[in-house]
């Protein structure tokens, strides 16, 4: 592995994904990635089906100035002024349905959680959980990067009011779904000697039934980007296998967010904690650059590269023959970190894809 150091920016899934691969890099080779920045996250949206619904309304991407989710809807502002909004009750033909069964609203393994809930509009809140983390926060604080103030108790209830509401929707979600289909793996709480024992039986067909024919899977890219001899490929709905497995090799169920997960990386405990362990709250805006909420995300990727401690930082952009496809990639430009700021509101194997792509 190169020693290249990177900075991640994901959904709670693809966190987690990030976590356990690094957690298991004997099994799993590893990643260059250093710092973890997670973002909120209630549910995501399919690319194709989201497309597909606003053409019925009669509405093109390409029309979309941007996409926001506040106070329950979710609102499309477009170019010519018009706005289009739904409840976000309403979003469910587009809403992933593997969104459903994931209880993590806040990132919990992440070194620093990033979201609007619970602060102003154009403020975004920050949730320190790491010791990296906290340096990296209070060095950006220091050197003007981000202005912080802490967390309102207003603002910590909401966020601790939705996170719960995710938890027990959800909850009911995947126990239902457990009472006709197969256990949801992720939410079987196992021992790290259990987690490893479980991984070494299992191959990619252990993943495709276990996860994606069951349909689990969050499309992260974390399986394609461990594959050691590179035989996952993510097509656009599901990953599917190229060629035979090496013999002896686990990686990708080592890697999956959706396998089973040891009580050493999400104690048993969690979904007690809405917000997870943490050790700072904070209202959070950027000093200059303009984000989808505070700008925040965007300043640390630029604090972090200007002052050195990581190499590149991974963003997600358009594609630019799709409007608000996201597509990832890995990049040490200030320039690209500032323009893909702004939430695209569907999926895309993140920071995954751009490692093996960009590296
Ligand atoms: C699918 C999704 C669902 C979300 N749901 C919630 C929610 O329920 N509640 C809430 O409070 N916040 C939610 N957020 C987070 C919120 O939209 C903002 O990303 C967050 O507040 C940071 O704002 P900012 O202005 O600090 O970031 P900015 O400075 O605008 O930076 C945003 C960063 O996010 C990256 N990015 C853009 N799209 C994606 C993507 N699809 N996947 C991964 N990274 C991406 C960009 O590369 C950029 O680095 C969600 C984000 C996503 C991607
Ligand atoms: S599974 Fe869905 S709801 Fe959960 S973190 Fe990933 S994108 Fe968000
Ligand atoms: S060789 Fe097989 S088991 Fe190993 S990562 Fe690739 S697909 Fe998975
Ligand atoms: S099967 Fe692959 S793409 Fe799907 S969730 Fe697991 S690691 Fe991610």
């Amino acid at each position: 592995m190169s020693n290249l150091k990177t900075a991640m920016v994901g959904t709670p899934c693809q966190i987690l994904a990030a976590t356990k691969i690094n957690r298991y890099e004997n099994e799993t080779g590893g990643s260059p990635i250093d710092v973890k920045i997670g973002l909120f996250c209630m549910e995501n949206f399919s690319y194709s089906y989201l497309e597909k619904y606003l053409k019925q309304q009669g509405i093109e991407l390409y029309e979309v100035k941007e996409f926001r989710i506040e106070k329950g809807k979710f609102i499309a502002n477009l170019i010519d002024g018009n706005v289009f909004e739904i409840p976000i009750a309403e979003t469910e033909p587009f809403t992933r349905k593997n969104c459903h069964i994931c209880t993590d609203y806040t990132s919990d393994v992440a070194d620093i959680s990033v979201g609007s809930v619970g602060s102003d509009k154009y403020q975004s809140t920050v949730i320190v959980r790491s010791k990296k983390g906290k340096e990296i926060i209070d060095d950006a604080i220091e050197k003007g990067y981000i202005i912080a103030e802490p967390l309102s108790k207003k603002g910590q209830k909401l966020l601790e009011t939705i996170a719960n509401r995710k938890i027990s929707k959800n909850t009911k979600t995947y126990k239902k779904r457990e009472a006709v289909a197969r256990p949801v793996l992720s939410k079987r709480a196992v021992s790290e000697e259990e987690f490893i024992e479980e991984c070494k039986l299992c191959q990619f067909e252990n993943l495709q039934n276990d996860v994606i024919s069951v349909g689990s899977c969050v499309l992260c890219g974390a399986c394609e980007y461990v594959c050691p001899i590179d035989s996952i490929q993510i097509n656009r709905r599901k990953p599917v296998l190229v060629n035979d497995c090496k013999e002896d090799c686990h990686a990708c169920y080592f890697a999956c967010p959706r396998t089973f997960i040891s009580n050493k990386i999400y104690p048993e405990n969690i979904d007690e904690k809405p917000l997870g362990n943490y050790l700072e709250l904070y209202t959070v805006r950027a000093e200059s650059i303009i984000g989808q909420d505070g700008g925040v995300v965007s300043s640390i990727l630029v604090y972090l590269l200007e002052n050195g401690i990581v190499d590149k930082v991974s963003i997600v952009s358009e594609d630019k023959d799709a409007p608000w496809r996201p597509q990832s990639h890995l990049t040490s430009s200030i320039q690209d970190v500032i323009a893909a700021a702004g939430t695209k509101y569907s999926t895309t194997p993140i920071g995954f894809k751009a490692l093996n792509n960009d590296i």
